[in-house]
């Protein structure tokens, strides 16, 4: 048989979904792959209940549902202080997964470089070489995530054409101040990059930080694509709802490759989600508060098992650092990978080696996520108590 295609063989299918596999074949507690274990709001069922029976079933407007993108346009002109037009700068999608590949896609031809943070969200490895594109990393280094901004300027110097920000970011938790953002900006704007945002974390948020746009900063709205979904702030992963929000002139072509892509998200579920984007400012602050108090006891709960690991100022992702696991002779020379797949077996908790977020040769961080129930959480907290026996 002749060779498939030379792109498929450079990278590996996703680490974070392979982990949900082997964590559903031992029964563990799956907290590697990010999703929550409780159900969207209850408006939304019922428009679900409802679209049910009164459809629509057929295809939407292949760039979104009408109701679906003016709820958009009200919801980030509102937090992004501009007017946004539904049907010349928003884009429905398959997640927010299809929202990047797609920005990407339209932005970049074979060849062009992007910066992409390290550690980064893996899809954005992949998403460059499906575009073509050719990352360029730029360090977060742990334990604070900062970054060093002659970094950034020499990749745009060397012609970098975007720059890929996830802010608040998977799987560090660092959220991105307005200052950093504007520094970001000020060199994008100077060396005439974009930039392609993932804020699928932007509802959480914890105190004191707050969640900036980069779209919302001056002079921005024009050379950023932002890039978010409805799958975590209405616990809703399963439908498959993101969206692209950009300038007329980025959408008006992402429209023909998401058309091409995906046709459209589906119409029900479209009009369904939209009830959820109705409700009232109250239920993101619920979301925040449901967050924070499970950050809170989460972290708690390590801390009791004397486990090493960052506080999330964003998101739910928690990376704990077994540095002192890999020192003893049981684990000495094993991956994370390995160790990840170990504590499935043998502890009953399933999380992300770190390795595959990092471009840096990092093997001493797993990623944990905290978006489950309380008494799952505190079982999870149960069971990784038996790592003290391997210190
Ligand atoms: N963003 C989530 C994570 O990092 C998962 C998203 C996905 O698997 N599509 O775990």
């Amino acid at each position: 048989m002749r060779e498939l295609s030379r792109r498929v063989g450079l990278f590996t299918d996703s680490v974070i979904r392979r982990m949900t596999r082997i964590s559903n074949a031992y029964g563990a507690i799956n907290l590697s792959q990010g999703f929550p274990d409780f159900d969207p709001p209850r408006e939304v069922l019922d428009a679900l209940a409802k679209a049910a029976y009164g459809g629509p079933h057929q295809y939407s407007v292949t760039f979104g549902a009408p109701n679906l993108r003016a709820a958009l346009a009200e919801k980030y002109g509102r937090s992004m202080g501009r007017a946004i037009d539904p049907d010349t700068e928003i884009i429905v999608t398959c997640g927010s997964t299809e929202a990047m590949i797609c920005a990407m896609m339209t932005i970049c031809n074979p060849g062009d470089r992007v910066i992409v943070f390290s550690p980064f969200y893996e899809n954005y490895g992949a998403d460059a070489i499906l575009s073509g594109a050719e990352p360029v990393y730029v360090p977060l280094v742990p334990p604070a995530y900062g970054f060093d901004l002659s970094q950034i300027e020499q990749g745009l110097r060397d012609g970098a054409k975007a720059l890929i920000l996830c802010n608040p970011s998977n799987p560090s938790g660092k959220v991105f101040t307005r200052a950093e953002l504007e520094s970001i900006a000020e060199l994008c704007i100077r060396y005439d990059a974009y930039v392609v945002t993932d804020e699928v974390y932007e509802h959480m948020v914890y105190d004191p930080y707050v969640h900036v746009h980069m779209a919302s900063l001056p002079g921005m709205a024009e050379r950023t694509v932002t890039c978010s979904s409805l799958s975590k702030t209405f616990s809703m992963t399963g439908w498959r709802l993101g969206y692209l929000i950009g300038p007329a002139s980025v959408i008006e072509s992402a429209k023909k490759v998401h058309d091409f892509l995906t046709v459209g998200a589906p119409a029900p579920l479209q009009e369904a989600a939209t009830a959820g984007l109705r409700l009232p400012a109250s239920y993101y602050d619920g979301l925040k508060a449901l967050y924070t108090e499970k950050r809170d006891r989460f972290c708690a709960g390590l801390d009791r098992i004397g486990l090493a690991h960052n506080v999330p100022q964003g998101s739910y992702f928690v990376l704990i650092d077994i540095s002192e696991f890999l020192a003893t002779d049981r684990f000495k020379g094993w991956t994370d990978l390995a160790f990840c797949e170990w504590m499935i077996r043998t502890v009953g908790v399933a999380a992300v080696p770190g390795s595959s977020f990092f471009r840096e040769p990092v093997n001493h961080l797993i990623r944990l996520h905290f978006a489950r129930q309380d008494e799952v959480l505190d079982e999870a907290l149960r069971r990784l108590e038996k790592l003290r026996d391997y210190r």
